[in-house]
């Protein structure tokens, strides 16, 4: 007979099949699974959410991703790189506001020029914050060198959504060449960890062709990599993209928002002391997503603060939140959004994965 709701959540670790039943609770079994995770976010991690600053700095991008709307034959899309001044302005804001820590994510590109710019980018973060802003990259797949590089100059985490642990699906949502090769974003995440980053990965929730197999195999390869943080949202279509030929056969965005809480809540309870961010992606659906997501189990929240004029043209997906906004909006806006999760905000604090702490500590 199979096992109820109830009896897996006793258990200590979960398999393929537990996690199946978890991600298909009905409205009931569901608010148990998310008592659970909150009660070992709260014991694991605490209830102080860390801030990570977004600065989304350029949306060029020689990948071709086929859900992306900023890939690089979208034709229709803005093309925007921010200016050195810019991205150093947006991280001195982060920095005055107590954020903490910035994020700098941005459209792929590997050539040498590139790699030296983020180089010193991320010195001239480190030196206008007096060495005090921790610093996320998240700016997709190159070589162990340039990883290095990176983190000599100061970024201490990174994050690479592996976006599915399912190869085939991997490979029906990316073209098939030389770019976008599965075992390289593998790779990558080991070249990651071995350059000494505290290593975040994630997966969209809700891709045309996506199971809930492929869903519970994606959080037992997070536990198999050991990762320290996670980032993963909902799959939402973009009408630019190859992808959204598939959008009939998807699940409405209720579901997808849902499953993404149970995804959140699962890997809580599976990995309980890593960093889970709580994808801006999930307020694009819900308006008080992120919210809901810190209440289930996640514990970091990466405000925007990309200057205003070009949020519109970072388009991932559409329907994208708070792009007509800018950074001073966010600030007053996220306090009382926390607040109403009952948690706190670590104002100034770096916030790093505890799970990171104790891997390295060993
Ligand atoms: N080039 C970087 C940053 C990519 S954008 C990298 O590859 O790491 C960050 C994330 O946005 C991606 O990893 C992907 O999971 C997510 N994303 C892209 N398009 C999306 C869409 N249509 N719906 C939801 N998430 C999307």
């Amino acid at each position: 007979m199979s096992k109820s709701v109830e009896e897996i959540l006793l258990q200590d670790d979960f398999n393929k099949e537990d996690i199946v039943r978890l991600l298909k609770s009905d409205k009931i079994e569901r608010n148990k699974l998310y008592k659970k995770s909150a009660e070992i976010k709260s014991k694991y991690v605490g209830n102080l959410v860390h801030f990570r600053g977004l600065i989304e700095f350029s949306n060029v991008c020689e990948k071709d991703c086929l859900y992306c709307g900023i890939r690089k034959s979208n034709s229709d899309a803005n093309r925007y790189n921010l200016s050195d001044e810019e991205i150093i302005g947006a991280a001195k804001f982060a920095y005055e506001n107590r954020y903490g820590s910035v994020v700098l994510q941005g459209g792929e590109l590997t050539n040498k020029s590139y790699v030296g710019r983020i180089e010193n980018l991320l010195k001239e973060i480190k030196r206008v914050s007096n060495g005090e802003l921790g610093i996320t990259i998240s700016l997709g797949e190159e070589d162990e060198a340039t990883y290095k590089r990176w983190f000599d100059a100061g970024a201490h985490r990174y994050l690479l959504r592996i976006e599915s642990s399912n190869e085939d699906l991997y490979y029906k949502i990316h073209p098939k060449d030389e770019m976008h090769n599965y075992q390289n974003r593998l790779e990558c995440l080991k070249r990651l960890q071995r350059s000494g980053y505290q290593t975040g990965t994630g997966v969209m929730i809700g891709l045309p062709f996506q199971t809930y197999d492929d869903l519970a195999n994606d959080i037992l390869l997070m536990k198999e990599l050991d990762i320290d943080m996670c980032g993963m949202g909902p799959y939402i279509e973009h009408t630019d993209t190859p992808l959204y030929e598939f959008k009939d056969t998807l699940m409405p965005l209720e579901e997808r928002f849902n499953l993404t809480l149970k995804m959140i809540a699962i890997l809580r309870i599976v990995m309980k002391d890593i960093n889970i961010a709580a994808a801006t992606a999930l307020q694009a659906i819900d308006k008080i997503g992120r919210e809901k997501a810190i209440k289930v189990g996640a514990n970091i929240i990466m405000p925007n603060i990309t200057p205003g004029k070009y949020r519109d043209d970072y388009a991932l997906y559409q329907n994208k939140p708070c792009t007509d906004e800018e950074a001073d909006d966010c600030a007053n806006c996220l306090e009382a959004r926390v607040n109403i999760t009952g948690d706190s905000i670590g104002y100034g604090e770096w916030g790093d994965s505890n799970h990171f702490k104790r891997r390295t500590s060993k």
